[in-house]
């Protein structure tokens, strides 16, 4: 980009509508302006020279014009494209799952730094397909609710603060508790976690952003079960990206049985 005159913020793509005959809202996620919409002017016409920059996955520097609190773009240019992604229709939906809640967590106009940089490793290790997708997707939905001040730090017990080897967690409650505080609560449903389950969450609970993805040992699948059920209870929300996941995996492993 030549001449910068406008607001320049980088952003990801977060979401796409479609209005008026050629134009779309864009809902992204940028580094200094938090959440916004913004709307393209043209976008979808095929010359259009900022069309690719403006789609899903997509991480952009963005020159904006704005007017009353609305943006209108004016360039884009890639810094990041994770477009890649939608070759692959499992790490495609999860991508859409990334972007649905990091959309629905972010208020507009508030700047989420953290969240941002999450979002765009957790994009980056879903193209890169090096590790399962799953076990991405747990990682995402832990940190997402670390962000939110919602994940407990599975270092003690939430109640007597001992540290024991197995520590029991309430997938819609806040509180870690050992089987002596657990004993004494009327009691709800627990996740037992103990071993690399609970090393991983002590982890994943502590762990510096850059390093999320370098534990050292895999978790159970209860943690993964764990971290969806309290992610979507204490947003009180069930993602419809979600629900297309599991119909592609479904879809995926009746077909491989079928082989
Ligand atoms: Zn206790």
């Amino acid at each position: 980009m030549s001449e910068k005159k406008g607001i320049v913020v980088n952003g990801l793509i977060l979401r796409i509508a479609d209005c008026r005959e050629n134009d779309r809202m864009l809902t992204v996620l940028t580094d200094e302006l938090g959440k916004i919409s913004v709307l393209a002017k043209g976008i979808k016409s095929l010359r259009n020279k900022n069309r690719s920059a403006c789609q899903m996955f997509t991480y952009s520097e963005l020159i904006l014009n704005e007017r009353d609190g609305f943006y209108t773009l004016s360039e884009a240019a890639i810094n990041r494209s994770f477009a890649s992604l939608s070759e692959d229709i499992e790490a495609s939906a999860l991508a859409c799952y990334v972007s649905e809640a990091v959309d629905f967590v972010c208020m507009d106009g508030v700047p989420e730094e953290e969240i941002l940089r999450l979002a765009l490793n957790v994009l980056y290790m879903l193209s890169e397909k090096k590790t399962d997708f799953y076990l991405i997707k747990t990682v995402f939905e832990l940190r997402l609710a670390l962000c939110l001040g919602i994940l407990p730090d599975f270092s003690c017990c939430t109640v007597c603060g001992k540290r024991p080897d197995t520590l029991y967690f309430s997938e819609t409650g806040e509180s870690v508790l050992c089987l002596d505080c657990l004993s004494q609560t009327s009691n709800e449903s627990t996740v037992c976690l103990t071993g690399t389950s609970l090393d991983f969450l002590r982890y994943e609970a502590a762990c510096p952003q850059k390093k999320i993805f370098s534990f050292a040992c895999e978790p159970g699948d209860e943690v993964g079960r764990l971290s969806e059920k309290h992610l979507t209870y204490s947003l009180s929300r069930r993602f419809r990206t979600l629900d297309f996941y599991y119909e592609i995996t479904k879809l995926g492993k009746s077909i491989a049985e079928k082989k």
